[in-house]
């Protein structure tokens, strides 16, 4: 992992900003130990608002995956979503070859749309 300084309070900002440099960062509650892999004003499980920044691994397993057939405006159709387990947290991205549940995945580029990125992943052998 890289050496990179984490904001105390984890934003929209510094979460996007972080991501688009290839570092995903996410919580992690000091009462319950739940990590979340998005920011979060308090912990989802617990209620609580004693929540550290932490960097999550860049590598996971498929935990679902469908396939977006009509897409929004701005998308192009017919792209996979995946929610990806890192560590102890989950997040939704893109990927960009076909997974099954299990594959083990890994994060590859950040697709941006209108300034919000999200992440992609790609099955690693
Ligand atoms: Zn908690």
């Amino acid at each position: 992992m890289s050496q990179i300084e984490l904001p105390e309070s984890l934003t929209y900002e510094s979460w996007s900003e972080s991501l688009k440099n290839g570092t995903l960062l996410g919580q992690e509650c000091a009462d319950c130990g739940h990590q979340t892999a998005a920011p979060k004003a308090a912990c989802v499980r617990c209620g609580s608002r004693d929540i550290a920044t932490i960097e999550l691994e860049t590598t996971g397993e498929v935990y679902s995956e469908t396939t977006i057939a009509v897409s929004p405006l701005g998308f192009d159709a017919g792209f996979k979503l995946a929610v990806v387990q890192l560590g102890e947290a989950k997040t939704v991205g893109r990927v960009s070859d076909d997974v099954e549940i299990g594959d083990t995945v890994t994060l590859s580029d950040v697709f941006e749309h209108e300034g919000q990125p999200s992440p992609v992943f790609e099955s690693v052998e």
